[in-house]
């Protein structure tokens, strides 16, 4: 992770980095609502680029609000490349969700920001066959919790076979998505030795993806909905801002980024002028 931070730890004293392939800052999540950021409405703002929050009259989640919904449908990310005219099969979501996420989402309705708008756009949404085969990547980037969890039998993966794979899921799509949630979890677990365990994780599957980026062809993007895990103090998410880390062709798109509702367009306008 320091690496792409250009050295630093992702912290509040990180210094700002305005480079033509790598932008690295702290951007905003509070969107001028009061109370702390949740997962439905920050993700929904920061995958269409409309401020979820406000909409709600408050941060709201971790599932999407009810008026979060039609602007997810209309304005996310997926849709708004797809009405620029990509294909929805140049557009990918990289996660694998087991078959008890499909049971549970279908009785009870209720799918999570990124099923939702990958569902709406027409985006496949990937399983167990999938991450067998090696075309999709589990939550937790390993497959250790999918085999100690829901099936022994699913080969294993290291952090950089995981990355190999997603970049080649990059590669053959224009844009794709990966969602990590482990660092919410564990922030609100307030577990040290496990929140060290998935920050290992989360560092070498971006060596990883390091490793088989090229900064002149690919453009790497990462953010985050709200703070939790930087403050291991409180059980809850923060206040704090989030990081953007753009590194690669295109990058410095991003250096002006001020809060999570500059993520898409941005990106869209990127994708949609070259
Ligand atoms: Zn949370």
């Amino acid at each position: 992770m320091a690496r792409l931070g250009g050295g630093s730890p992702w912290t509040e004293d990180a210094p700002v980095i305005d480079e033509a392939t790598r932008v690295f800052r702290p951007i905003d999540a509070n969107l001028d609502v009061e109370g702390l950021p949740q997962s439905g409405t920050g993700q929904a703002t920061l995958f269409t680029g409309i401020n979820c929050a406000e909409a709600a009259g408050r941060h709201y989640g971790p599932f999407p609000h009810s008026t979060s919904k039609p602007i997810l449908k209309q304005h996310s990310v997926f849709a708004r490349l797809k009405n620029a005219g990509y294909g929805v099969d140049r557009l990918a979501f990289a996660n694998a969700y087991p078959q008890r996420f499909f049971v549970h989402a279908w009785e009870r309705k209720r799918w999570t920001v990124t099923t939702y708008m990958a569902r709406k756009a027409g985006i496949d949404l990937h399983g167990s066959d999938e991450l067998r085969a090696g075309n999709a990547v589990s939550a937790g980037i390993t497959n250790d919790r999918w085999r100690d969890h829901l099936d022994p039998t699913m080969p294993p993966v290291t952090e950089a076979a995981a990355a190999r794979r997603f970049h080649e899921i990059g590669r053959a799509h224009a844009f794709s998505l990966f969602e990590y949630y482990l660092t919410d979890k564990i922030g609100h677990e307030q577990d040290f030795d496990k929140s060290e365990a998935i920050l290992i994780t989360l560092d070498r599957f971006f060596a990883g993806l390091l490793d088989h980026l090229d900064p002149s062809h690919d453009l790497l993007l990462v953010s985050s909905d709200h703070g939790n895990l930087e403050d291991l103090s409180i059980k809850t998410h923060t206040r704090n801002p989030v990081p953007l880390v753009a590194y690669g062709a295109g990058a410095n798109v991003f250096r002006n980024a001020n809060s999570l509702l500059d993520v898409t367009p941005t990106l869209v306008d990127l994708m949609t002028s070259r």
